[in-house]
């Protein structure tokens, strides 16, 4: 059995890994290992019956020191705070790695929003605002969507808080609906941004669009649209799946098929997709364990963390694992994995896009110039490439994994951000 430690100690190891090769000064290093700030509040909320229920919801405000903290906000029956500070310690490296100048933050509500009608979910957003208020700002933390968090409660959130301020403040939060202040291509950001990852290590790692299998493990905002673009690209998506179950077919899915499916059977009051993807097309019905065990050129991870863990790690026969999810694969599962040559392209590369298109928004909010879709993509696009090559650099020089590279080429740029603001060293020369 791996050592149940806790998801921040798991993700503390990624930066320990990563200092052995880095320069960086141990006043700076210090300062990482600890969140700025963490809120912990309690959410009364009304429900359509008239019972009062409480919730319990967090903000963690991890570092600030290139930018006000950007992060989403998770809305799950597993959120807590352990959870929330390492998805808060995530964002802080990604900002970095991708060069975007933001700070690292995340917020859930620990809730099953299945479970609530669409009025009840209003009233728990707008009410998670109001406890929050005086933590956020579009100078201080941002939040955005993530894990069952939509652009319809992004509008919510951001109205709450402009309510709360007496004046219109967009950039407060990103992922908003366009007739919001939102960007175009927001809701693909995280997908395009993974596809283009994916399209720049491809030919590098040897892989051919035409002849390339794939298995992705949850297909939300993100896995769907990515399963989209991979099928549209050419490669052969031979697997996909949701926490209900998913489908395989060794010959490649449909895609469209399997996505026209699960439009056609969400429930219309309800702000979530509801049924399982299996019994909508051909191929046979695989377990989420099973599909993680594919034998593919490529696995997605695109739900939650931990899904490949010491465990199951050896039983992993994909060639190539990219992290659309974040967390999805364990410090442990990391180290069988390398050892095993399975090369792991890590969540703060891969899942960048959405942060990336999160701060596209926040300009735009900013600046009142709304950009057109090419734009958004076109920026999207070199970003995207720009810091893949450079991490991909990194490891190549280094001879390391590529989550290491990505966590050295963050710590650099955090590093000379903390140097310039003071360190001992700083002060002694
Ligand atoms: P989502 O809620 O839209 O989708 C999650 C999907 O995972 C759903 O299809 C759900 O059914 C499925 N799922 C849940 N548990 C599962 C399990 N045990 N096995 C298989 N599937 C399961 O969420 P999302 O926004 O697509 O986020 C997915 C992951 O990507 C998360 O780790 C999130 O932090 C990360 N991420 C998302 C964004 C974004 O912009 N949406 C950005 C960066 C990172």
């Amino acid at each position: 059995m791996e050592t149940q430690k806790t998801l921040f100690a798991d993700a503390m190891t990624r930066l320990d890994d990563a200092l052995e090769h880095v320069d960086i000064s141990a006043d700076a290093i210090e300062r990482l290992k600890f969140p700025k700030s963490s809120l912990s509040v309690s959410l009364p909320v009304r429900m359509d019956d008239g019972s009062l229920q409480v919730f319990q919801g967090f903000r963690v405000r991890y570092d600030d020191t290139r930018g006000p903290t950007k992060g989403g906000v998770r809305f799950h029956p597993g959120v807590n705070l352990d959870e929330v500070q390492s998805l808060a310690f995530w964002m802080t490296f990604k900002c970095a790695a991708l060069n975007i100048p933001f700070g690292g933050g995340k917020g859930g509500i620990t809730v099953d929003p299945k479970a609530l009608s669409k009025l009840e979910l209003e009233r728990l957003s707008r009410a998670y605002i109001d406890a929050i208020a005086d933590f956020i700002g579009p100078d201080v933390d941002i939040p955005a969507p993530d894990v069952y968090t939509t652009p319809t409660i992004m509008g919510w959130m951001m109205d709450q808080y402009s309510i709360i301020r007496r004046q219109q403040c967009p950039a407060v939060v990103t992922g908003k609906p366009i007739a919001l202040g939102g960007s175009l291509g927001r809701d693909t950001a995280t997908a395009t941004g993974a596809f283009y990852t994916i399209e720049a290590l491809a030919p590098k790692f040897g892989l051919d669009r035409g002849a390339a299998t794939v298995a992705i493990q949850g297909v939300g905002n993100a896995g769907s649209v990515l399963a989209r673009l991979l099928f549209e690209a050419g490669y052969r998506v031979v697997a996909v799946s949701d926490s209900k179950g998913g489908v395989y077919d060794p010959k490649g899915l449909d895609i469209p098929a399997v996505q026209n499916f699960r439009e056609r059977n969400r429930r219309i009051e309800a702000v979530y997709c509801e049924g399982t993807v299996c019994n909508t097309v051909g191929g046979q019905t695989i377990g989420n364990d099973e599909l993680l065990t594919l034998d593919v050129d490529i696995l997605i991870p695109a739900a939650l963390e931990n899904q490949i863990v010491a465990e199951n790690a050896d039983r992993v026969r994909a060639k190539y694992i990219f992290e659309v999810a974040n967390g999805p694969v364990s410090a442990a599962a990391d180290r069988r994995l390398n050892a095993r040559g399975i090369p792991v392209v890590p969540d703060i590369l891969v899942n960048a896009g959405g942060v990336t298109v999160s701060y596209f928004e926040w300009l735009q909010n900013r600046s009142g110039l709304y950009w057109s879709l090419e734009d958004v993509d076109r920026r999207l696009k070199q970003n995207a490439i720009a810091e893949t090559e450079k991490i991909w650099q990194v490891a190549r020089e280094r001879n390391i994994p590529l989550r290491t590279s990505a966590y050295v080429h963050a710590l650099r740029r955090l590093g000379e951000a903390l140097e310039a603001k003071g360190t001992r060293h700083y002060f002694a020369s």
